[in-house]
């Protein structure tokens, strides 16, 4: 996916504050942070939505980066948000598969 973002980021062609790369999925500080942390996950490999993969293992293992992130970043023991954003109601501006991180402030109900 040449023109994919998320894939530039995850080769190393635009750069980005990695956090975590192992085992074909990456994590990464978002550009425009929504809480003191927001990291967002991905799988190296173009995914475009959730609509689009049924990789279940893959699924699983991003959550559990994400967990593991929350530790090491230290969020996990106070709470934290996974969010997926799916298409264009659901939210999602770019159509690479990500997983949001947030923490490090209390989250309110329900989203926007
Ligand atoms: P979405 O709206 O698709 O769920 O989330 C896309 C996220 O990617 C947004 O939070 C946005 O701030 C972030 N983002 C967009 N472009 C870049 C970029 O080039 N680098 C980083 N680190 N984050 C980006
Ligand atoms: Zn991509």
């Amino acid at each position: 996916m040449g023109h994919c973002i998320f894939c530039k980021i995850a080769s190393g062609q635009i750069p980005s504050t990695i956090v975590h790369d192992e085992g074909g999925i990456v994590a990464f500080r978002d550009l425009n942070p929504q809480a003191p942390t927001h990291v967002l996950i991905i799988p190296s490999q173009h995914i475009g939505s959730l609509n689009e993969t049924e990789d279940a293992l893959l699924l699983g293992r991003l959550m559990l980066a994400a967990r593991a992130i929350a530790e090491k970043e230290g969020i996990a023991k106070d709470g934290y948000r996974i969010v997926n954003n799916c298409g264009a109601s659901g939210g999602q501006t770019v159509a690479h598969f990500h997983l949001h991180l947030l923490g490090g402030r209390p989250m309110s109900w329900p989203p926007g």
